[in-house]
């Protein structure tokens, strides 16, 4: 097909006049010609590309840019931004074009969506790349919240033009929208956006569902309107008598939105009971703005009853986002339930265009000083100020921290204090102090006495009970959601086993001088005898008299014991059947032939396979048993029965196959398990008789046991394995 070159030059001139248009629409600010010279700039270095739908390339600049100054009402170095936004990384063009041309703002935006652009792909099982990307992203959204706005831009034109992408691209992009932009969108105040964005995204996610709710409420359309005009008249008439100045939208709620409350009612499209909401536009006056909100929301529940629970007041307490409205949810005719929104222009444009709309306001000096994006953006910083030793735990925090929704609570001198939805006593305890939160042992919520787990509710006000003798434990990250009281367990419970290991450690001195035992390894074996992790876990047990002098001196009279009465029964007993001499000449055992004279057992203590050097030893009434003669046991075996072991050595190429295992720890990766399982039984075709995987914190121990025919395979797996990202410490296994 021949491209006409001429009208695609005029309609990419018609398309910029029109930006330009509009831009001028909602700012009146602009530097025109800083915004031409973007607009040429990005013109040539696009010149020769074109998109999947085979339009040119400069058409999607554009309409970003449009999208920045008419959606979300963003002034010049924003729009210039959008039109430059994929040169450095598509074009010719550097970094140092951009400041040189555009000056540094510009050119910090341009570096954050450049390095942005890797981003989240939550179904990657590389998590760690993601959380990388995650990071940086939130980095470059700290230094200049504007790389965000046209990140968004750009993923919403995207969005919009998708059905040129191949499906695997449509669904890779959809989950990253749902999983991040929308979030961020809704984070940002951007509600239009953001409900556009969770739209596109279902569409292609969820293509059946989409279809089949779109299809119903068009099926619908007519019948729709007419409840909805039946329900609003009468607000209608009221609103005007008392000489209020309004607008009114009825409609249903987004299919999105329809879908989630099917999936979490689990229910179909017809018992979703509240898909209308009607909202009610008031132009106000900063003065009498309040009081108009809570007149109308009086003349609506006058005509219609409201459900108690359903009243949200953000007039009072706007949202984190800067959201401020009042919602009710009345009882309409035919018994349905109906959602009004009540709220004035300026609320309006706020909920519309977000923090843009904000800052407007802002200039004009009708809002308030407290700026919720400012104190969110500081909120990240924190975070990203925070040491995270998993990258996947960041993810987490963040998305837990910054993108819940919040409540509020108050302290018992009635300061405000704003946590995540979700958080608990402890939370608010740590929130407020780390000395308050190691030593809560509760709460109480209005008079009441609630435990550190306690769920908190918006509008609780909150007294923490401490005690001395409380101590911040591990358990206790289980019961919090805050990033913040987190670290702060995590540092506390350091700190205090810290202390308490120096304490254990004297302790321990003290003791081992009175009991009588020069052994060198004892800490080690005293370690492996109570089963505790390391040596600092010993000596806090020591310490807190978990541990005491009896039962060390216990260990080490038992060990004397037994060593005295194997030696004493081996050398008393004759052996049964076999002796050393009864393989006279045959000096040598060979293991797996088929023509065996002997018995032979594979010791379970250090399970040993072929490739292993081995030694068999003759036990009592046990036949022979094989040991590796590494087998901790082995040593004691040969210095004391050195008469009792006989050479060993493995056939070639055996067919039999030996139980063995391997043990790792790393840190707990998004579909790890199916990865390990996948190059074991798929590519080393070994044959696996167990799997555990333990996950605790991000941390995890994997156990499995397999079936190998030499260690050669088992080597060859290790080496394999090792180079899988998330999995560290591979170490043999003999026992399950
Ligand atoms: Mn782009």
């Amino acid at each position: 097909m021949k491209i006409d070159l001429e009208a695609e030059k005029k309609e990419i001139l018609k398309r910029y006049r029109k930006l330009l248009r509009l831009a001028k629409k909602s700012r009146d600010d602009l530097d025109k010609k800083q915004i031409r010279k973007a607009f040429n700039v990005a013109l040539e270095a696009h010149k020769e590309m074109r998109r999947k739908s085979g339009e040119p390339y400069i058409y999607h600049p554009i309409a970003v840019a449009q999208i920045v100054a008419e959606e979300m009402g963003l002034g010049t170095v924003s729009i210039v931004s959008a039109l430059l936004h994929d040169t450095v990384e598509d074009t010719e063009i550097t970094l140092d074009d951009i400041e040189n041309m555009f000056g540094s703002k510009v050119c910090v935006i341009i570096d954050g969506l450049t390095k942005m652009s890797g981003v989240i792909d939550h179904s990657d099982p590389n998590y760690s790349i993601q959380a990388e990307n995650f990071r940086k992203m939130m980095l470059s959204l700290s230094e200049d919240i504007r790389v965000i706005l046209v990140k968004l831009a750009d993923r919403l034109h995207n969005m919009r033009t998708m059905e040129f992408m191949p499906r695997n691209k449509q669904l890779k992009i959809s989950y990253e929208t749902l999983f991040i932009y929308a979030p961020l969108a809704h984070r940002l105040g951007l509600n239009s956006i953001k409900t556009e964005l969770e739209n596109l995204a279902f569409k292609y996610t969820e293509t059946e569902l989409f279809n089949e709710i779109t299809d119903k409420l068009k099926e619908n359309q007519r019948r729709l309107t007419r409840y909805i005009n039946k329900f609003s008249l009468p607000i209608i008439n009221t609103l005007t008598e008392r000489g209020y100045d309004f607008e009114v939208d009825g409609r249903h709620k987004s299919p999105y939105s329809i879908s989630q409350k099917m999936k979490n009612k689990n229910v179909p499209f017809e018992e979703v009971y509240d898909i209308f909401a009607l909202r009610i536009i008031l132009k106000s006056t900063p003065e009498t703005e309040k009081g108009d909100c809570w007149n109308t929301y009086s003349i609506v529940t006058d005509m219609y009853t409201p459900r108690p629970d359903r009243l949200r007041d953000w007039v009072s307490t706007p949202k984190a986002n800067g959201y401020e409205a009042l919602h009710t949810t009345v009882m309409g005719p035919e018994g349905r339930w109906v959602e009004v929104q009540i709220r004035t222009q300026r609320m309006h444009d706020i909920a519309e265009r977000g923090l843009a709309a904000h800052w407007k306001y802002k200039a004009k000096g009708s809002d308030s000083d407290n700026n919720k994006v400012d104190e969110w953006i500081n909120k990240i910083r924190n975070l990203l100020d925070s040491p995270h030793n998993q990258a996947i735990d960041f993810i987490d925090d963040v998305k837990l921290n910054l993108f819940s929704d919040e409540i509020f609570v108050f302290t018992p001198i009635g300061e405000l204090k704003t946590l995540p939805a979700g958080a608990t006593a402890l939370d608010f305890a740590y929130e407020i102090h780390s000395r308050l939160g190691d030593s809560c042992i509760g709460a109480k919520v209005n008079h009441k006495l609630v435990p550190l787990n306690y769920k908190i509710k918006s509008g609780e006000q909150l007294e923490v009970l401490t005690s001395k003798k409380q101590k911040p434990k591990l358990e206790w990250l289980k019961i919090v959601t805050t990033a913040k009281a987190k670290q702060r367990i995590k540092n506390g419970v350091r700190r205090e086993r810290k202390l308490i290991a120096i304490e254990g450690k004297e302790k321990y001195g003290r003791i081992l001088e009175s009991l009588p035992t020069d052994n060198p390894k004892l800490l080690k074996e005293l370690v492996r005898h109570f089963n505790v992790p390391d040596t600092v876990e010993l000596f806090v047990k020591i310490a807190e008299k978990q541990i005491e002098k009896g039962a060390i001196k216990n260990y080490l009279d038992q060990r004397e014991k037994h060593k005295k009465e194997a030696d004493e029964r081996i050398r008393k007993k004759p052996i049964e059947g076999i002796t050393a001499k009864s393989f006279g000449k045959q000096d040598v055992l060979v293991l797996g032939d088929a023509k065996d004279k002997f018995e032979y057992k594979i010791s379970p203590c250090c399970n040993p396979i072929p490739g292993d050097e081995v030694f068999g030893f003759v036990t009592v009434g046990d036949g022979i048993k094989i040991h590796k003669t590494n087998c901790p046991n082995a040593m004691h075996l040969q210095a004391n029965f050195a008469y009792r072991t006989i050479k060993a050595v493995w056939e070639d190429k055996s067919k039999n196959e030996f139980l063995t295992g391997i043990r790792f720890t790393g840190t707990d990766d998004f579909g790890l398990v199916s990865r390990i399982t996948n190059i074991i039984s798929q590519e080393s075709e070994l044959k696996i008789k167990s799997i555990k995987f333990d996950a605790d914190h991000g941390v995890f121990e994997g156990k499995v046991m397999l079936y190998v025919q030499d260690t050669e395979q088992l080597t060859e797996l290790s080496k394999k394995l090792k180079v899988v990202k998330g999995v560290h410490n591979i170490k043999r296994i003999h026992t399950n």
